[in-house]
């Protein structure tokens, strides 16, 4: 059974920074890269890129988002304040979806 907690990240979801340069810090996810097991996270793992002067730009230092590992973030609970784990639940509908580990709340509408 795949249990692995990260995988149920998705894009717009809010997280936490739980390891590495970022601890910490938290932002919105903007892409998941699946195959690579990273996810790229607003304002989180930003190097900077020397960008050449062109037609369209004066050049100089960019700052870009770099893709982190999802084992080094996790779900941000707003009920929580924290990074936590999800679970997955059944509705009476069929449907399925994320709540909290810790406090239960559900994550998805
Ligand atoms: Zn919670």
């Amino acid at each position: 059974m795949v249990a692995e907690v990260n995988t149920r990240i998705r894009r717009d979801d809010e997280v936490t920074v739980i390891a590495g340069r970022d601890r910490g810090l938290r932002g919105k996810v903007i892409k998941v890269l699946p195959t690579s097991g990273r996810v790229l996270v607003s304002k989180v793992n930003m190097v900077k890129r020397h960008a050449r002067q062109s037609a369209n730009s004066a050049g100089g230092i960019l700052e870009k988002e770099a893709p982190i590992a999802l084992s080094n973030i996790q779900f941000f609970c707003p009920n929580c304040q924290t990074g936590v784990r999800l679970g997955m639940k059944q509705l009476e509908d069929g449907r399925k979806v994320r709540r909290c580990r810790k406090c239960g709340e559900v994550q998805d509408q």
